[in-house]
């Protein structure tokens, strides 16, 4: 029997895919080995989950380039004490590679149906260090605040207040942002009462739909 279904191709998609194209933190990459994406993909598409692309998993809604989560990810730089926060769900594997490099992730989706998956895949799977709310993530989620990270996983046309206002002394945050079809991979370091704001090249995510995000159509 195969005990780790899938893994000779979860192995080349790090190798080809995510270090080869400069990512390199050891835990990120066995995070990557190890989680079995195929199983937060809905048939038909979980058939291409190693593939270097995103796929749809519903409701409109899509889960990212395997690159795109890694280099999301080693732009947050992950410390094993941290409490994190991600805003957009979805099918959970991006909470699932953060539950793994940190103490505690917070997620919180928009639509309760796509809410519904991230939990079942995350319970099917025994990730018990991550919870996920249902609400607009643009207004951060101020009961488990503050953050030592924040990754916002849908595309803003600025990094909404709240999450900025939820963000720890010493806490990085990850967004895209820009337009609606197409926007930049930003970092926000806090630093005291300074922000240290860097780009990190161009991306293409779904539309972050709420309050301080693309309004709420
Ligand atoms: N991180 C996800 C994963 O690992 O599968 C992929 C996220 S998908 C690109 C973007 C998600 O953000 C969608 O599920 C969408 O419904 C959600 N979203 C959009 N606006 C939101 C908001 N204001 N609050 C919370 N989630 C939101």
């Amino acid at each position: 029997m195969d005990t780790n279904p899938r893994a000779y191709e979860r192995s080349r998609m790090v190798e080809l895919q995510i270090r080869s194209r400069g990512i390199s933190n050891p835990r990120i990459l066995a995070a990557m080995r190890d989680i079995p994406r195929h199983l937060f993909i809905p048939p038909p598409y979980n058939t291409s989950a190693y593939e270097d692309a995103p796929l749809p998993i519903g409701n409109g809604q899509t889960i990212s380039q395997p690159y795109i989560v890694a280099l999301m990810t080693e732009l947050l730089d992950p410390r094993p004490g941290d409490r994190v926060l991600e805003i957009g769900a979805g099918s959970g594997y991006q909470a699932a590679i953060l539950s793994m490099l940190v103490q505690h992730v917070t997620t919180i989706e928009r639509i309760p149906a796509v809410a519904d998956l991230a939990r079942a895949n995350l319970a099917e799977l025994g990730f018990n260090n991550v919870s996920v709310i249902v609400g607009d993530g643009t207004q951060g989620y101020p009961e488990d605040a503050p953050y030592d990270g924040i990754m916002i996983t849908a595309a803003t046309p600025e990094i909404p207040q709240p999450l900025i206002d939820q963000l720890a002394d010493g806490g990085r945050l990850v967004a895209p942002v820009g337009g609606r079809e197409i926007q930049e991979l930003i970092t926000l370091a806090r630093k005291g009462d300074s922000m240290e704001r860097s780009s990190h090249g161009g991306v293409r995510f779904v539309p972050l739909i709420g309050e301080f995000g693309w309004g709420n159509t």
